[in-house]
């Protein structure tokens, strides 16, 4: 056990890892941030911060000397740098669930043989070019790049076989995933931790709502049957189990119109529908990530209030710094700010969590408030 006072790692420094060293600072930990660049949003309110690049084995191992246990706040950190660090550094997950997770395909068959439900899929590498495969898989479906996508990056839509013959050019000589394409009733996620000691909890279900491929906003309880919300956190439970997880993941689903449960994504970390738990929760996600690479009890995470978390992206500051105090007036809105100096469209500077004694009120609040920080002069 890691106990209060001991030295935390956190590779990659942005605001999964600033809402962590927040988290775990409260508990009296140090937080110690890795990231390459300089003035990085954790970096911000950690006790230090390293910059190097995420493949200097000498800066990781320098790095993690100083710490106790190291995990991680972003998935595409390149694994044998990490490997190379075991056994005398405690890494939390085990580098093996960054390594099936930063690759859609690793992720995908891995899914598939462990009995998780998930989208049909095509691969390449398997003598099939895209064309072939869209006859085969059916249309509509979608081609995503192997490595490295997130947040709808590398990934597009094929309807019609003229449409797979110029996706086929795009993503010639790069590997790729192909799905069929789910036509879902709703997203949905489970923010899911695992101990040391196999003791497995689960955060409820949030209902995800995305804007050109990123997440707009989260609202929980999610709009599903029991049933629905039941099956969803034991797919999450059993893909802690059966990777044998320490730490914390987000699982992201689709939930079809006959209320079965897909499994689209692994992320394994914090994860931006589970910010929420800040502020509705008995305890966050950070706190139990926290507990989770410490080898703490676990908490168990209830629902205080209903909730819906809005994302702030750049495109807000389009013509300055949005009006703040519009919504600071109003009760039961948290505000959460990054520190990001630099705001660009797309990139997540913030969000707010609205919190109401029904789900309903909270996303007219939401709406609302979404519009209040619109600058019109
Ligand atoms: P991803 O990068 O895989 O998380 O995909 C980003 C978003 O694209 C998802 O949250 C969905 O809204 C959409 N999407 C991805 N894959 C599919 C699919 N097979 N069917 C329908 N929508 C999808």
């Amino acid at each position: 056990m890691i106990l209060p006072g001991a030295t935390i790692g956190v590779l990659g420094g942005g605001q999964l890892g600033r809402m962590f060293a927040q988290a775990a600072a409260r508990m009296g930990y140090r937080v110690h941030v890795f990231d390459p660049n300089s003035g990085c949003p954790a970096g911000e309110v950690a006790a230090k911060e390293v910059n190097a690049e995420f493949t200097d084995a000498a800066a990781l191992a320098a790095f993690a000397a100083e710490c106790d246990v190291v995990t991680y706040e972003f998935e595409n950190i390149p694994v044998e740098p990490l490997r190379k660090l075991q056994p005398a550094v405690l890494l939390r997950p085990d580098p093996t669930v960054l390594w099936i997770a930063q690759n859609r395909l690793r992720e995908k068959t891995w899914l598939k043989e462990h009995g998780i439900p998930h989208a049909r899929f095509a691969e390449s590498g398997q003598g099939v070019g895209i064309v072939e495969a869209a006859r085969q898989i059916g249309m509509p479906c979608v081609v995503k790049t192997a490595d490295f996508g997130y947040d709808g990056k590398g990934q597009r839509k094929i309807r019609t076989i003229d449409e797979a013959a110029t996706v086929s050019a795009e993503f010639a000589g790069r590997p790729w995933v192909m799905e069929t394409w789910v036509d879902f009733a709703c997203e949905v996620s489970v923010v899911v931790a695992r101990g040391g000691d196999g003791d497995v909890r689960t955060f409820p279900v949030a209902e995800n709502v995305h804007e050109n491929h990123i997440l707009s906003q989260s609202i929980v309880p999610a709009r599903i049957g029991e049933s629905v919300a039941r099956e969803a956190r034991e797919i999450a439970v059993r893909i802690a189990e059966r990777l044998e997880l320490v730490g914390l993941i987000g699982v992201e689903m689709f939930v079809s119109p006959d209320g079965s449960v897909l499994v689209n994504e692994i992320a394994p970390r914090t994860h931006n529908s589970g910010h929420y738990t800040m502020d509705a929760c008995t305890l966050s996600q950070f706190e139990q990530q926290v507990r989770a690479v410490c080898g703490l009890p676990l908490g168990r995470p209830e629902l205080m209030s209903p909730a819906v978390m809005v994302n702030l992206l750049g495109d807000l500051w389009s013509r300055g710094v949005p009006p703040w105090v519009k919504v600071l007036q109003i009760d039961g809105v948290a505000l959460h700010l990054y520190g990001k100096r630099e705001a660009r469209p797309g990139r997540k500077m913030g969000h707010m969590t609205v919190t109401r004694s029904n789900a309903a009120a909270a996303r007219s609040v939401a709406a609302d408030i979404t519009k209040k920080l619109v600058r019109k002069d």
